[in-house]
């Protein structure tokens, strides 16, 4: 960094779950922090505790359209993350996937800026290769109600890729697989925050299928420091590089651990489960140990304990408004 000046850094996506997190870092950081958001998921209580910080900024814009900024680095996060949130509106999600990053891409060409892609686990769709590794091409159906999100992530890698070939970009690549913590959204639909609320109001845990299929959940503090680290990287690293939590779960084994922490007396409702919901998802993650020397510290008891205080925490807030 010019030791003149800071580093101005735009988050896309940065009133988020993972965005409000990620700003929040960068000005512990000392940078200076753009965040745009056109707050369709996210909100601004996310990043109400930063907005008197003297190096921070809320843009409401929505990355399908044009951004004249100046960063030096741009993470670029803005899109749904959740199911529910994502097929809502699938041509927006697609806009966003494909649009956004073709604007945020063009910034980065004028500009001459670092730009990081959140890419995803879903590029692997439903894999039939386990652990995942980067190496692995997926298995992803292109027309099905998952597709507007997996199909628009694996675009926006494509035009990545292609603007660092053709274009010359300093392109980072992170595919991130589920991650959970504080400030997830109490609607979003995710299986951690569902099955904690469902459990801190007494509601049926909802497990969709028989709740066998399996996810490896990654605490948002690491995730954040693996996409730090990326941006970090030496020159040439592109990536794609998996972040997430190598440790699996079946959804069931989620549910008892969300039960015993909270005491509930919730009970486990099976519902159906949804299409090309995927059976499996573990991380291969030796190439982001070897690269960027990340590997997960939190595990998902830790986790799930400061995530449960945050919405309990939250709830009684909702109930009781101060
Ligand atoms: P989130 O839904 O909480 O955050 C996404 C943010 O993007 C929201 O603030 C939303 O309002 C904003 N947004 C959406 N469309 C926009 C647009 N067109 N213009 C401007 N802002 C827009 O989700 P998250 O969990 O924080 O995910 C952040 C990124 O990480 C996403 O790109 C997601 O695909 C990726 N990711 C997340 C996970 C996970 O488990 N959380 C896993 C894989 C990938
Ligand atoms: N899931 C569940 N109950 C819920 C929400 C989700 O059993 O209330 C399951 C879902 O079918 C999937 C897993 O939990 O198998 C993870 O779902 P999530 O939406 O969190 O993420 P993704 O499917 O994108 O990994």
């Amino acid at each position: 960094m010019n030791i003149m000046r800071r580093k101005r850094v735009l988050v896309t996506g940065g009133a988020g779950f993972i965005g409000a997190h990620l700003c929040a870092r960068l000005l512990r950081d000392g940078c200076e922090v753009v965040c745009v958001d056109n707050f369709f998921t996210g909100t601004r209580d996310n990043v109400r505790p930063l907005l008197d910080h003297p190096h921070f900024e809320v843009l409401r814009h929505d990355i399908t359209h044009p951004l004249f900024v100046e960063p030096d680095e741009i993470y670029n996060l803005a899109c749904p993350a959740s199911p529910i949130h994502y097929q809502h509106d699938p041509v927006q999600t697609v806009k966003t996937n494909i649009i956004g990053a073709i604007n945020m891409l063009g910034l980065a060409k004028r500009t001459r800026a670092k730009i990081l892609q959140a890419s995803t686990s879903e590029v692997y769709g439903d894999p039939l290769e386990h652990p995942q590794p980067e190496s692995y091409w997926g298995n992803v159906n292109p027309i099905g109600p998952r597709s507007c999100y997996d199909e628009g992530k694996r675009c926006a890698e494509t035009l990545f890729f292609d603007y660092h070939r053709q274009h010359g970009l300093n392109i980072k690549v992170a595919r991130i697989f589920n991650t959970y913590g504080p400030l997830m959204h109490p609607n979003d639909g995710r299986v951690v925050s569902n099955f904690i609320v469902q459990s801190l109001l007494g509601k049926d845990i909802t497990v969709f299928g028989d709740g066998t299929q399996t996810r490896s959940f990654c605490y948002v503090d690491d995730l954040v420091e693996g996409l730090v680290r990326l941006m970090d990287s030496r020159d040439g690293f592109t990536g794609p590089v998996n972040l997430g939590n190598p440790v699996e779960f079946t959804m069931l084994e989620l549910a008892d651990k969300v039960i015993g922490l909270t005491g509930t007396k919730s009970v486990v409702r099976f519902d159906p489960l949804p299409q090309d919901d995927p059976r499996q998802r573990k991380p291969d993650i030796s190439l982001a140990e070897r690269e960027l020397g990340w590997k997960p510290q939190e595990p998902l008891q830790e986790g799930l304990v400061k995530t449960v205080d945050y919405f309990r925490k939250l709830l009684s807030e909702i109930e009781h408004p101060p």
